[in-house]
């Protein structure tokens, strides 16, 4: 916690230059009214819809760039599909082919006598219990939380370079805040001795919710082409894959729904971003405390939605006001969200990139890392590139610190399935495919 804090006073928007400060754009005359408070999972009547009825999501638009993939029919997640592998049939001992015997030499079983009965342990030997003041019972401790058992897939084996990790977290130039092609992106992943990446762009929103750092609804099709541009330029060389950052905020969930099932999305991952204008009009009342211990209540919430694989930079809050922050002021508020996390099975970032931003560290820092792996929640690395050269930056530093958490795997997803790696087994190969690439 003593990590050195940033001389900048401001609460800097996390992202880069883009003085794209929360304009305080019209609080998008978005979810009017107030997005009624109901259970989060549930399918729910409609929310407060926000903003004029999210446009009802069309499916593949008329003129779908060639590539972009028939918007797979509101499959469900893969994710809910538990196809645990079938069960190996015990084939039945086959029962080694008896010879069989002549009719006369063979004797009738034998009945078997009951086994005797065991003989009773000896008596314990009796130990004159000492002579102890009665203690008082310790308080009781909490159990931790344990993350719901979510079952990952087999781990595909390294590339013949010796790669074998993804970076996860990555954006276009569709976000309006990110620069390069994704193919520098890709290039840049090789070097970094990756296997493979994810792009997660800043998912589109209805009613002009926070705009400048998104992909119109419109362009929803380009991204999806864009990522499949990359990825037929990079087959057989790096595995290039779709995600979304998809932002959670309260009362879009039914348009976040019918958003996650228009792509054959590998990857969702859920971002509470409190820099949006929309975001803080709404919950920055009361002290800055206040407002970080409503930040991570949002952040269970979305994981309590069932919308995403992963949250992103968990404790991006420590960058609002960060000359302030201090975690053991809100670790309680922490521990309680965790706690509601860890029961959905949904994993959770490691995001690089928190070491440029204005709190120098990354998300989250190394106590709430330990505090999740005493949970044991999954956690995926990502650099959170907004350029090239960001790809896969750190990652070593992350395996390491994640190690000392506790950790020894970590987890990337394909077809929205999580795939869990030994931590030893990728710091090998980000050694190996980087020397073999150099
Ligand atoms: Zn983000
Ligand atoms: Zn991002």
């Amino acid at each position: 916690m003593s990590k050195k804090k940033s001389t900048s006073k401001k609460a800097a928007p996390a992202r880069g230059k883009p003085a794209s400060r929360p304009v305080v754009k019209k609080p998008a005359k978005a979810p009017a009214k107030k997005p009624a408070p109901k259970k989060p999972v549930k399918k729910a009547a409609k929310p407060a819809s926000p903003a004029k009825k999210p446009a009802p999501v069309k499916k593949a638009p008329k003129t779908a760039p060639k590539k972009a993939a028939p918007a797979k029919k509101a499959a469900p997640p893969v994710k809910a599909v538990k196809t645990a592998p079938p069960p190996k049939k015990p084939t039945a001992p086959a029962k080694a082919p008896v010879a069989v015997k002549p009719a006369a030499l063979v004797k009738p079983a034998p009945v078997k006598a009951p086994p005797p009965a065991p003989a009773p342990p000896p008596p314990a030997p009796v130990v004159p219990a000492p002579a102890l003041a009665p203690r008082p019972a310790p308080p009781p401790r909490p159990e931790p939380v344990i993350a719901k058992k979510t079952p990952s897939a087999p781990a595909p084996g390294p590339t013949k370079t010796g790669a074998l990790f993804y970076d996860s977290h990555m954006h276009t130039p569709l976000c309006k805040h990110a620069w390069g092609e994704p193919e520098e992106y890709a290039k840049q992943a090789i070097k970094a001795g990756l296997k493979g990446i994810i792009f997660t762009c800043h998912c589109p929103m209805p009613g002009g919710f926070w705009p400048t750092v998104r992909m119109a609804e419109s362009e929803f099709d380009t991204y999806v082409a864009l990522v499949q541009r990359a990825a037929a330029a990079y087959k057989g060389k790096l595995h290039v894959c779709l995600g979304l950052e998809s932002e959670y905020f309260p009362g879009y969930e039914d348009y976040l729904r019918e958003l996650h099932a228009r792509a054959d999305f590998d990857y969702i991952l859920g971002g509470v971003h409190w820099q949006a204008g929309e975001y803080r009009n709404k919950f920055e009342s009361g002290t800055i405390e206040n407002f970080r211990r409503i930040y991570f209540d949002h952040l269970a919430k979305s994981a309590e939605t069932g919308l995403y694989d992963c949250l992103a930079h968990p404790d991006l809050v420590k960058n609002y006001h960060p000359d302030s922050w201090c975690f053991a002021i809100v670790k309680n508020t922490a521990a309680t969200a965790l706690d509601r996390i860890a029961a959905t099975g949904v994993a959770m970032e490691l995001n690089t990139s928190g070491l440029n931003k204005s709190y120098h560290e990354m998300n989250p820092g190394e106590e709430m890392l330990r505090m999740m792996a005493e949970r044991k929640i999954p956690v995926v690395i990502g650099s959170d590139a907004h350029k090239p050269e960001r790809v896969g930056e750190h990652f070593v530093n992350a395996l390491i610190q994640l190690t000392n958490a506790g950790y020894e795997h970590v987890s990337y997803f394909q077809k929205r399935q999580r795939i869990d790696l030994k931590i030893t087994d990728v710091l090998t190969s980000l050694k190996k495919a980087t020397d073999h690439n150099a």
